[in-house]
């Protein structure tokens, strides 16, 4: 195989979970760095757990990160359909080359029948695998049981395919990650690749799919390595070339347990609603194994996938550090230009009129309230006194600062002064400075002199530079909302 072709293949039963975009990624930066061609398949041969509305979110999420393909189900390719629904009529053919090879036989047992293998070889402290009872039914036995109204799925032979290209039970491979891996196949169990109902199972479908869009190389989690090494069978029974294999470590929550909705938002539209940027997310999940060799971890993809290669990544499973995470996304917050940064916030502005500022006003407020922002979310509680006639005082804010006499001195002679003010920011430092100081003669610290305006103007003591503050507000909300502070 001389071209790098990989995949990603979500199967829709769920929003894009972040663990599935790392994997995204890492197909997508190992196609980028090695001129290959990096594809979406979706894996819904599952009708029951699969929606429209999980195939949508799939698909606007890998876009939201940047990790477009070149083949896929929308934009399509020579190797299509790349909708595992829609390839329904190309899996019983090869199923039935296995069968002919011998390499896969009819299994008419019925639920019950399995259900009561399994629960003998749990009573006998067995690890389960199918008895094989099937293997072996002459012509005469299937015709009665096709009789009896039953039919059969296809189980894989995994003794006869061993033996046909291995010396013994032991199955290696070597992985791009993990190095070499083996298994001892006879603890398998012949699994069914084609159901009942003429369906196929994953197993069975993957390695179809893979070895028709000529798949070179196949990078997911560590949680497929069993499944591996029924697939290499497969590929090898149908006298394919087998791909080659990379396995991720799984990503772990801090606690160490599997990342789950308990810890925090899973799925990549979550985290977009909770304001984080996709530039930022991608950048983290790259950290999730994969580590920069300059040491430099803030890189956009396009850098990571300079820097990319596949056999170091580490095969020890990550943890999804969401402080770090919360730490990259106010850095990029704080680097984001000022034009793509307004419109981003506008999703956590739609509480305020926004029609009340100018938009000189408006990149303002952006510019002065962006430093402490965590979460483009974070934005909503930072700014309401930029916005309406008056302002919530919070409770403590009133007794503490504004009831104080001080501040009630503080706050009319600033009102006696600022009338005859111009209201731009420069003229408004100086004015300010001059008012600190003529307070401070009298003893009182500057710092109380601005709380008492702050606290008027905001109705809270901490929050954006002042003088923006007042300037955006203008001279008549200002002095409204002073002299309603005023007792
Ligand atoms: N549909 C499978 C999943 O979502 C894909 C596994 C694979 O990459 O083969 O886990």
């Amino acid at each position: 195989m001389s071209e790098v072709r990989v995949r990603i293949a979500p199967s829709p039963s769920g929003n894009l979970h972040v663990g599935t975009a790392r994997t995204a990624l890492f197909n997508y930066l190992f196609a980028k760095k090695n001129n290959g061609k990096f594809i979406l398949r979706i894996e819904d041969t599952d009708a029951e757990r699969t929606s429209q509305a999980y195939i949508d979110n799939i698909f606007d999420s890998l876009k939201a990160l940047g990790l477009n393909w070149d083949e896929g189900p929308d934009v399509g390719g020579d190797y299509g359909p790349y909708t595992q629904s829609e390839r329904f009529d190309i899996y019983p053919k090869y199923a039935q080359i296995l069968l002919e090879k011998g390499f896969a036989y009819e299994c008419f047992c019925t639920p019950e029948e399995l259900e009561a293998e399994k629960e003998l070889a749990t009573k006998n402290k067995q690890a389960y695998v199918y008895s094989k009872k099937c293997e072996n039914l002459t012509e005469e036995e299937k015709e009665k049981l096709r009789k009896e109204g039953r039919k059969p799925a296809l189980r894989f032979n995994i003794a006869k395919a061993q033996k046909a290209f291995h010396e013994n039970s032991i199955l290696k491979f070597d992985d791009l990650v993990k190095g070499e891996l083996h298994m001892d196949t006879d603890l398998l169990g012949d699994f069914v690749i084609m159901k009942s109902n003429g369906t196929p199972t994953y197993n069975f479908a993957v390695v179809i799919d893979d070895m028709l869009m000529k798949i070179s190389h196949v990078i997911r989690g560590e949680d497929h390595i069993s499944n591996t090494f029924k697939q290499i069978l497969i590929f090898e029974a149908l006298g394919a070339e087998v791909p080659r294999f990379g396995h991720l470590g799984m990503i772990l929550a801090p606690d160490r347990s599997k990342l789950s909705k308990r810890h925090g938002a899973t799925a990549v539209s979550e985290f977009v609603e909770k304001g984080y940027l996709t530039d930022a997310l991608i950048n983290f999940v790259a950290l999730l194994g994969w580590s920069p060799s300059d040491g430099q971890e803030i890189k956009t993809v396009d850098e990571i996938a300079q820097d990319f290669r596949i056999g170091e990544i580490s095969s020890s499973n990550s943890i999804f550090e969401y402080d770090k995470l919360n730490w990259m996304n106010s850095h990029y917050i704080k680097m984001l230009p000022i034009e793509e940064l307004k419109e981003k916030l506008k999703p956590y502005l739609t509480q305020y009129d926004l029609s009340e500022l100018t938009d000189a006003q408006y990149t303002r407020m952006v510019e002065v309230t962006r430093e402490p922002l965590t979460l483009l979310s974070d934005i909503t509680d930072a700014v309401p006194y930029f916005f309406g006639e008056g302002v919530e005082i919070e409770p403590e804010v009133q007794s503490d600062v504004l009831d104080t006499e001080t501040s009630q001195e503080v706050l009319k002679e600033f009102v006696a002064q600022a009338k005859d003010w111009e209201f731009d920011e420069e003229n408004l430092h100086e004015k300010l400075e001059v008012f600190r100081g003529k307070f401070k003669e009298k003893g009182i610290k500057p710092k109380v002199t601005m709380w008492a305006i702050r606290a008027a103007v905001t109705g809270r003591t901490r929050g954006a530079d002042m003088t923006a503050i007042l300037a955006i507000l203008g001279k008549d909300k200002v002095i409204a909302r002073v002299n309603s502070a005023i007792k």
